[in-house]
């Protein structure tokens, strides 16, 4: 499957549609949920165009993944989370439940989240 180029996070990072932008640089770009499942609901995506979590840990350069991490570990900072805990997700394909088709990993946090997964 190839990448979509009008997949929402794409027209994000264009400046198409807008987003509550948190921080960001060359490799990532964090912002606000826009239906926020947690007090804390923020999403970091990469700058480069990968469908999935699977498909940028196969596909970037280590300089893509290890700037996409730093700057995942950045906005953790800056949101004060550290201490009290939080949660990250990437929904992956499927199985995964993904619906926006640009990886993305989401930050969950701000209150005790409770079980990862409904029984
Ligand atoms: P997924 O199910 O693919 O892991 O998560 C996609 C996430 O993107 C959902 O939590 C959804 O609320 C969020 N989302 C979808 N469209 C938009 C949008 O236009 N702006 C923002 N900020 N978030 C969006």
């Amino acid at each position: 499957m190839p990448y979509d180029q009008n997949n929402i996070f794409a027209k994000i990072l264009k400046g198409e549609i807008p987003c509550k932008k948190i921080n960001d640089d060359e490799y990532y770009l964090a912002f606000h949920d826009i239906q926020p499942k947690a007090p804390i609901h923020v999403l970091v995506i990469p700058k480069g165009k990968y469908i999935s979590a699977q498909d940028f840990h196969e596909k970037a350069s280590p300089e893509e993944i290890s700037g996409f991490y730093k700057g995942l570990a950045k906005v953790v900072e800056s949101l004060n989370i550290k201490n009290d805990g939080f949660r990250l997700i990437s929904n992956c394909g499927l199985n995964g439940g993904q619906e926006v088709p640009h990886f993305h990993v989401h930050i969950l946090g701000g209150k005790k989240l409770g079980p990862m997964l409904k029984d």
